[in-house]
């Protein structure tokens, strides 16, 4: 009682029906048969505004992204970002070198868009289902292996019914799309396939609507990215605007009770922001606790990717540009690169061993990790670990060059729009962090020279 053998056998299981998961289901189904199981609910229409830069349009040309007559879900062109900090405010404006940065949209529209538009004879969803145990099994065959997942019901009780309580799946191969969730539980997903733990964030959110006039009134950028010791040590304040709705929130690792007052008096009291809530709705004072979106980001790749018969993609590779917490160019690139990948083992019927799959893992790193993702850790390290005090006085620095020299504008907007991130110009950033050295006042530019030095040292190589 209470286990029941899904009726069909799979190609592929994914697991985790977030953006990384459902693109993924979009281009296996195609040509493949597989599985998607969530541990959560079917997907309800929700807000959350993310922002996509123009790199990474190419990886979603099935949405034709910029093309505004045929763009498959609601996009607002991004032209402006504002990045700041407690002293300082820098404008990117996409106008001054005739290029939009990229455009903001809705993370539930994109999801919803790619399950609709599976090929649903070859692909099934099971919500509510989580994966929590997972077994390499052998045949007969010589290296025909398959994975029987066990998943169990995330209904309460009272909803249940005897059959859909544990559900064993049998895949050729399973896709790891479960993003920085419920890490920090043991024996997590991640670590049951044999992968290495991500290091993990808490994420806090809201998102606030309004008419796009009021919005334009309000705020006419599209991203702000502040950072501010008071908010967080460890990561941002974000707010993505999109046509109707911004998200706003920020970054930590405190805890979630923590977080969440820390919220409170940022969306009451702290200033700089209050402008964007005139007419909006809701009031920001009527919020509680449980209406705040809590979530989780992570902070870097991890050593590999692929195993032998699974593979991991997204948020769950780790795959983030880490300063800005960029999910959607890794989601992207690793999907579309997979699904190629799969379909060509499938045509030349050969097995999913990790000597196999090792393709999908060099082609991910050229094409974004080796030099793009890269470039964010090194921003990551430069602003919020070079050991300065008081905290942010770089990144202060950085914003002043911003604003002072068009350079500095010029090598940040072409990181937006430059699709080509295999080539991506390391040495552009090492000009701006050069730049950023020189307009250090004397003192400091002789406590940091060696940390520079050996920062370049170490990043060049
Ligand atoms: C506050 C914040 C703002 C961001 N803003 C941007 C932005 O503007 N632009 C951008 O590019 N990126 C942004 N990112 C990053 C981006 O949101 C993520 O990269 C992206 O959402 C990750 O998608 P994913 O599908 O890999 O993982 P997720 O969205 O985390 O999805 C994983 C899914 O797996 C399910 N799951 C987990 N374990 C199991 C299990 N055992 N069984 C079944 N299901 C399971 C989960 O329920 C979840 O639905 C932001 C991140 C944060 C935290």
């Amino acid at each position: 009682m209470g286990e029941k053998i899904s009726s069909t056998q799979v190609d592929f299981a994914i697991i985790g029906a977030g953006m990384a998961g459902c693109k993924i289901a979009y281009h296996l189904s195609q040509f493949a048969s597989c599985v998607l199981i969530e541990q959560s609910s079917p997907i309800k229409p929700y807000l959350n505004a993310k922002v996509m830069c123009k790199h990474s349009w190419n990886w979603y040309s099935e949405l034709d992204i910029g093309n505004s007559s045929n763009c498959q879900i609601s996009t607002l062109s991004h032209w402006k970002t504002i990045y700041a900090s407690r002293e300082h405010e820098a404008i990117i404006d996409g106008h001054e070198f005739q290029e939009q940065l990229g455009v903001v949209f809705n993370e539930y529209e994109l999801r919803d868009w790619y399950l609709s538009h599976a090929d649903r004879n070859n692909f099934e969803i099971f919500w509510n289902q989580k994966c929590i145990e997972a077994k390499r099994i052998s045949s007969t065959q010589v290296g025909d292996q398959k994975w029987k997942i066990i998943s169990q019901s995330t209904l309460r009780p009272k909803d249940k019914t005897d059959e859909s309580k544990t559900i064993v799946f049998l895949a050729k191969c399973v896709i790891l799309a479960t993003g920085s969730t419920e890490l920090e539980v043991p024996n997590n997903i991640q670590s049951v396939f044999g992968f290495e733990p991500l290091k993990q964030l808490h994420s806090i959110s809201y998102s606030f609507s309004a008419s796009p006039e009021i919005l334009d009134q309000n705020l006419p950028v599209q991203y702000i990215y502040r950072l501010h010791p008071q908010v967080s040590l460890k990561g941002m304040l974000f707010l993505n605007r999109t046509v109707e709705f911004f998200t706003i929130g920020f970054v930590d690792d405190a805890s979630y009770p923590e977080m969440s007052t820390k919220f409170h008096r940022i969306l009451r009291n702290y200033k700089p922001i209050q402008r964007y809530f005139k007419d909006v709705t809701p009031n920001p004072n009527t919020l509680t606790d449980k209406d705040f979106h809590y979530g989780t980001t992570c902070v870097g790749q991890i050593s590999s990717i692929v195993k032998d018969g699974v593979i991991a993609i997204g948020d769950a590779a780790g795959l983030l540009y880490s300063m800005y917490f960029e999910g959607t160019l890794g989601i992207g690139a690793s999907t579309n690169i997979l699904a190629e990948e799969l379909q060509s083992i499938l045509q030349n019927g050969e097995n999913f061993s990790s000597f196999n799959l090792k393709s999908y893992e060099d082609r991910v790193n050229r094409e974004i990790s080796e030099r793009y993702l890269l470039a964010g850790r090194m921003a990551k390290e430069l602003f919020y670990q070079f050991g300065e005090s008081p905290p942010f006085s770089i990144w202060d620095v950085y914003l002043q060059n911003i604003n002072d020299l068009s350079q500095v504008r010029k090598n940040i907007h072409d990181a937006y729009v430059n699709p080509n991130l295999k080539e991506y110009p390391l040495d552009n950033d090492f000009w701006v962090g050069e730049q950023l050295f020189h307009r250090l006042p004397s003192m400091k530019k002789v406590v940091l020279l060696p940390k520079f030095l050996q920062f370049k040292l170490k990043y060049s190589s």
